[in-house]
């Protein structure tokens, strides 16, 4: 169900920018866990409440941001830390070994619907028919994300498939929304952002895209996730869907028919 939060007049979407995991991509659902695992092992106990704080609130950002905040941490209780890069690549090994069965079902020939939100497919491919121009960006490694992409059968849709950027840490995000609406001169009414993190919702309320909101149940593929319908909420979303089966509808929201 699709719940509109604040009303605007809105042009027709021309281009859209979505994030992936969480937001198309199931495929690293569980990765909060994998994190939170790691953060808990070289802290300590005592602050799981501050660890799941964090990890709440940094959803759609770079992984690296979320390894210096680690690092930080570290130093208030030690005189020695590694660097973020290194946690991070910690990280990134756990996370892959955790979701590996996931990819090798599906280098195996599964179907790919078993790990997108439910509609994503038919989604993007009216998109694509209507001409809307469509953009991927993450905080996921670009190399890592654009596989899961490929795997998932889901490339081709895109103009543009963005994510971290190798030992950098400039948000992609950012980039293809500034490169859209300063060099290629979109209007940011004609832009939507489309994204289960609230880091995007907030870049789209400052860009003055319109901000479309998914409260994903990554495990169950379909319905609301309710705490993160409060968080996008908070973050500045337009409105809130929370898979993409309502085809019609969500169309209508962006403005395309
Ligand atoms: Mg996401």
């Amino acid at each position: 169900m699709i719940s509109v939060i604040k009303h605007r007049d809105l042009k027709k979407v021309k281009a859209v920018l979505f994030d992936f995991d969480g937001t198309l991509s199931t495929l690293r659902c569980g990765w909060e866990k994998v994190m939170r695992e790691l953060m808990l092992e070289l802290l300590g106990s005592g602050l799981e409440k501050e660890i799941d704080k964090y990890i709440d609130e940094s959803t759609g950002i770079q992984t690296v941001h979320q390894m210096a905040w680690l690092r930080n941490k570290i130093l208030e209780k030690s005189s020695s830390a590694l660097g973020v890069w290194e946690y991070k690549d910690e990280y990134n090994k756990r996370l892959i070994k955790s979701i590996e069965h996931r990819t090798n079902d599906l280098k195996n020939g599964a179907d790919p619907q078993s790990y997108m939100l439910t509609g994503t497919a038919e989604f993007l491919e009216s998109l694509k028919k209507l001409n809307v121009k469509l953009y991927l960006a993450s905080g996921t490694d670009h190399c890592d994300m654009s596989k899961e992409a490929e795997l998932l059968g889901l490339s081709h849709c895109f103009d543009l498939i963005l994510g971290a950027p190798e030992r950098e840490a400039s948000c992609s995000k950012e980039a293809v929304m500034r490169r859209l609406i300063e060099k290629e001169s979109l209007c940011p009414s004609e832009l939507a952002v489309i994204g289960d993190g609230k880091v995007e919702i907030a870049l789209a309320v400052e860009y003055g895209a319109y901000p479309l909101g998914v409260a994903s149940d990554e495990l169950a593929r379909e319905g609301i996730n309710p705490a993160k319908r409060s968080r996008l909420i908070n973050a500045g979303a337009a409105a809130v869907i929370g898979d993409f089966k309502e085809l019609d509808e969500i169309l209508g929201v962006l403005g395309i028919c």
